[in-house]
């Protein structure tokens, strides 16, 4: 076993131990050298107090960041290290945070508080690898399992629950089975969480391999905090397009897309309406007309609720509207959509519209994709013509309208929109003196 730990990281360690402290590197760094991933960042657990520290590394500069839970940054050669003195939680209070915590000289206490055994070992340059709950063996036989009792371990802190789900994403473990079963029991627990954390954890689990996996398992507590998507779940189709319930589809679809949050978050909720709009036609064939006005308003609830940037919103909520709206296989069309929606959306509606055919019938999947395929090729031809498709792209702008024609308020927009279409429908070009000589026979009075 040998990590390639940082030079300033071993020093801050061996000081500590030069002034008479034990010192390891401890939790997701150790977890991420076992598995043979880069650590993003260090953290290193001592048995000096906040004091100690502070007075150990007084050459240096230091950052007081929680003095109370033990925590000190120490900046070595321009890299932070966040110091933390070994710890015992205290009584926890609305599942979440400890009241207060107390600070031990025993680094198997420290381990002990730790939530998964995955996370739980410390490591030290010289002395090598300190697991006292199995850890490298639940790693490598890919398991997250909590250290003790999960039912306890879970009503601590239920942000635990989230967490276990999403490594489980993440590294593409399986939760242990009682671990498992004490957070379907204590689901409700979850209530007790920001939504902030919330959102964070569900990001990385919505980016990680086994999300569908996770998404599925764990499905009773994703509604928890997620009610919306429980109509989906056993919610059968009956059109010959699907194969798979309403759940089952968006979770296919989810897994399908590129590893980009607000094409992930898209999916997870574009067919979140089709519960509301079902119908069945005289042969029996299911239909969810209107569904994706529905799921977009849903969706901006869920998304405001969780506290998503209004950019994500606005995009997630964009991107569902369209997803299920036509592309002709036409430039025209082609540029419409881009007026419409600008080339980055216009690209991941696509992607989308690729994720969501992914989760069809087998028999229809490759045709569709094909079809896409030719709509990426029609937009490289626009873009390598420089074709116009916005006004900021027109060759005239309002100015330009108002001198040769004379209008005034509305009118000068209304006249440029008329432009700007012409050009789409290739019946103008792009060029000012057609245009300006098209806009002068416009009859101003027949505008407003
Ligand atoms: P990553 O940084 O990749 O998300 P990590 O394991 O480093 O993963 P952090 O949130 O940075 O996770 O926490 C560092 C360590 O602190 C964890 O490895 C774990 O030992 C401990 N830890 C973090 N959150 C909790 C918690 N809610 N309950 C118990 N221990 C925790
Ligand atoms: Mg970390």
């Amino acid at each position: 076993m040998n990590f390639l730990i940082p030079l300033q990281v071993k020093k801050a360690i061996q000081i500590l131990n030069d002034n008479g402290f034990e010192a390891y590197i401890v939790g997701g760094c150790v977890r991420d050298f076992l598995l043979n991933l880069t650590p993003s960042d260090f953290d290193i657990t001592t048995s000096a107090l906040p004091e100690e520290i502070l007075s150990t590394f007084s050459d240096y500069k230091t950052i007081e960041t929680g003095l109370k839970h033990g925590t000190v940054t120490v900046v070595i050669e321009s890299m932070h290290l966040e110091i933390t003195t070994y710890r015992v939680d205290g009584e926890y209070k609305n599942n979440r945070h400890p009241d207060e915590v107390f600070f031990t000289r025993n680094l198997k206490e420290d381990l002990k508080r730790r939530d998964f055994t995955v996370n739980a070992m410390a490591y030290h340059p010289q002395e090598g690898l300190i697991d006292c709950f199995n850890g490298q063996d639940d790693l490598r036989n890919k398991i997250i399992r909590c250290v003790g009792e999960p039912e306890k371990r879970f009503t601590e802190d239920a942000l635990r629950i989230l967490r276990a789900m999403r490594f489980a994403s993440v590294l593409g473990f399986n939760v242990e089975e009682k671990t498992f079963d004490a957070a379907c029991k204590l689901k409700q627990l979850i209530n007790n969480i920001s939504s902030e954390r919330i959102n964070s954890e569900l990001n990385k689990l919505l980016l990680g391999e086994s999300c569908l996996e996770i998404l599925n398992n764990f499905k009773e507590i994703i509604f928890e905090f997620i009610p919306e998507l429980k109509p989906l779940d056993g919610f059968s189709q009956n059109n010959i397009f699907h194969i798979y319930d309403m759940y089952m589809h968006t979770l296919v679809s989810v897994a399908s897309c590129p590893e980009n949050i607000i094409l992930r978050l898209t999916m997870l909720f574009h067919d979140i309406g089709k519960p509301d709009t079902y119908t069945e036609d005289e042969n029996g064939i299911g239909h969810c007309y209107g569904h994706a006005k529905i799921s977009e308003e849903k969706a901006r609830i869920i998304l405001r609720r969780l506290k998503y940037d209004n950019h994500t919103i606005s995009t997630v909520t964009t991107l569902i509207r369209y997803h299920d709206a036509d592309i002709a296989l036409t430039e025209k069309a082609v540029k419409r959509w881009l007026n419409k929606t600008g080339e980055e959306n216009f690209r991941l509606l696509l992607e989308v519209k690729r994720a969501d055919t992914r989760a069809l019938s087998e028999h229809i999947i490759e045709e569709r994709l094909k079809y896409f395929d030719e709509i990426l090729l029609i937009l490289k031809k626009i873009n390598e013509e420089n074709q116009c498709f916005s006004l900021k792209d027109l060759a005239v702008n309002g100015k330009d309208v108002i001198e040769k024609t004379g209008s005034k308020g509305a009118e000068t927009g209304i006249i440029l929109k008329m432009l700007l279409n012409k050009v789409m429908e290739n019946e103008l070009e792009n060029d000012v003196t057609s245009l300006l000589n098209y806009a002068k026979t416009i009859d101003l009075s027949r505008l407003l």
